[in-house]
C-alpha cells in the first residue's frame, strides 16, 4: 500500500526535512499544531508503537530526545509535546510509526479530555487486568 512517509523518504514526495541520518528521518508536519511541530519517523515502515523493532525504537527515541531539544531551543518554546497516535480512535492516520514534537507556549492551548474516575475497587481491577498481561507476556519484554 502507498506511504506517504515512505515517500519522502525516498524522495517521491515533498518535506521539509529537519533532520536525517541512517536510520531516521525527521521533518516538519504540513499540518502544525504549532510553528516548528516535527514529525520523526524510522526510515523502515513499522504501522505503529507495537511493531517497531526495539533496536529500531532505541534510536528512534535517541533521536527524539535530540530533535526536541533543537525544536525547542529553536523555536524559543517553553514546554513540548512528544506524542504518538495509534490506532483510529487515537488519531492515528498515517499508519507509518511516528512520534510527534510539538513545541509549546505558555497559554498556547489546552487539551482536556473528560476525567474518568475509579470507585475504590475497580482501580484494583483494571489493575489486575492489565497485571495479568504482563505477567504473561513479560519474556517478550525480557528477551
Ligand atoms: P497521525 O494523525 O498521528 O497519524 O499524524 C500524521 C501527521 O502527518 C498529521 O499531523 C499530518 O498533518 C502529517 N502529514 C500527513 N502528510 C504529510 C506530509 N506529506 N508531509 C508532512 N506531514 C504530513
Ligand atoms: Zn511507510
Amino acid at each position: 500500500m502507498e506511504c506517504i512517509f515512505c515517500n519522502i523518504r525516498d524522495r517521491k514526495a515533498e518535506a521539509e526535512i529537519v533532520f536525517e541520518d541512517e536510520n531516521i528521518l525527521a521533518f516538519l508536519d504540513i499540518q502544525p499544531v504549532n510553528y516548528g511541530h516535527t514529525l520523526v519517523i524510522t526510515k523502515k515502515h513499522y504501522d505503529n508503537f507495537l511493531t517497531v523493532p526495539k533496536d529500531e525504537l532505541d534510536k528512534l527515541i535517541h533521536a527524539v530526545q535530540f530533535i526536541a531539544g533543537a525544536v525547542k531551543r529553536s523555536m524559543n518554546a517553553d514546554g513540548f509535546n512528544v506524542i504518538s497516535n495509534n490506532g483510529n480512535p487515537a488519531g492515528q492516520s498515517v499508519y507509518h510509526f511516528h512520534f510527534h514534537i510539538i513545541p509549546r507556549f505558555n497559554n498556547d492551548f489546552t487539551i482536556k479530555p473528560r476525567i474518568k474516575t475509579y470507585g475504590s475497587d475497580t482501580m484494583h481491577d483494571y489493575g489486575d487486568q492489565i497485571r495479568s498481561f504482563i505477567s504473561k507476556y513479560k519474556d517478550i519484554y525480557n528477551g
